[in-house]
């Protein structure tokens, strides 16, 4: 078979041949493990693996992570996501297992492979996982990611998430969405309380937004979403004075519909602010920035996840011989797959297969 230098990465490879080899070195279990080398699992339990990876604090990467604990002989993750796992599970959840933090850019050798950090931007503390094994192939797991501060690994097999892997999630309006936010939240401002809906993580973002276009009204949360967000500021994060919504003075401002911000997470959107201004903060949307749903209800499309051309951006720097999309969280992992075996003429595979 001849070798040709494919049109799109410029980069010379024998397409679908030579990675049989490859791809006995990285795999996604059918219970969401990915597992890179001999002795890596990120973000599910594998019984197989000595070490476990957390890559960042979000439930479906923190799958099976009390048995980890119990029989992994070490669980890695960031200094940041080990913090936040203690507020959002409780301090005494990580005592049971040897967890070993890692800074981004350090790296832990285990027998004959090696495992380093590398920044994700997605949430507090996110990381990418880069094994190198003792033949020096480099096996990168990217975890979610946003491509615009993710640092892009050079990798032989990538294995990336795929949430918005169909050409249909494109995002052309990112760069205007956090000015848009501002207004949006200035003009609720005028009718009362604005109630922001947003998973952990991505309320620290628009508070972080907020804070820095000088909103002054009061942000007011809940006791876990405090939590989360002192450890966000602890981390740098800028995020500005909060007030617990159980504290009398938040609970005169909610009960009057006073001027000021209250946030909650997502899962409490059916029970809180009913009939109030309220913002739902989603990557869900591709069409408009800002969406209006209801009366005094919006959606705005910020996300923390690269949409399709970002991840097509990152396989294009990137430049593996191999890929394999996360088939098992939510997304468009086959559909990613086969765009990326057209586009760049490599072997790409969704794991697991469902
Ligand atoms: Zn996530």
């Amino acid at each position: 078979m001849t070798t040709h230098a494919n049109s799109e990465t410029g980069w010379p490879q024998k397409p679908h041949d030579g990675c049989s080899f490859l791809s006995l070195k990285a795999a996604i279990t059918q219970k969401g493990a990915v597992l890179l080398g001999k002795y890596v699992a990120c973000d599910a339990f594998d019984e197989s693996k000595p070490l476990r990876v957390i890559t960042h604090a979000h439930a479906d990467h923190m799958i099976g992570l009390q048995q980890s604990l119990r029989t992994c002989e070490k669980v890695l993750m960031t200094k940041a996501t080990k913090d936040l796992i203690n507020v959002m599970r409780g301090p005494l959840f990580l005592m049971g297992g040897s967890v070993e933090t890692l800074d981004y850019g350090k790296t832990l050798r285990y027998e004959e492979e090696s495992v380093t950090f590398f920044h994700a931007d997605h949430i507090l503390g996110a990381a990418q996982a880069l094994v190198e094994d003792a033949e020096g192939t480099r096996i990168v797991y990217t975890g979610d990611f946003r491509v615009d501060g993710t640092p892009v690994l050079d990798a032989d097999i990538l294995v990336m998430e795929a949430t918005y892997g169909s050409p249909a999630c494109k995002r052309p309006f990112n760069k205007n969405v956090n000015n848009l936010l501002v207004s949006l939240v200035e003009e609720g401002l005028k009718h009362g309380t604005v109630y922001v809906f947003g998973y952990h993580g991505k309320i620290q973002e628009v508070m972080q937004i907020l804070h820095k276009a000088g909103i002054k009204a009061s942000f007011i949360v809940p006791e876990r979403v405090f939590h989360v967000s002192k450890v966000c500021e602890q981390h740098g994060m800028r995020i500005g004075r909060l007030t617990l919504s159980e504290e009398r003075e938040a609970e005169e401002q909610l009960k009057k519909n006073s001027p000021c911000i209250a946030f909650y997470h997502m899962n409490s959107r059916s029970k809180i602010g009913q009939g109030s201004f309220r913002i739902y903060v989603s990557g869900w949307e591709f069409n408009s920035p800002c969406r209006q749903i209801a009366d005094k209800e919006y959606v705005i499309a910020l996300s923390d996840h690269s949409d399709y051309d970002g991840l097509i951006q990152y396989v294009r720097q990137s430049k593996p011989k191999l890929v394999i999309t996360d088939n098992y969280r939510i997304g468009y992992a086959d559909k990613l797959a086969a765009t990326i075996r057209k586009l760049f003429g490599i072997s790409a595979t969704a794991l697991p297969k469902k």
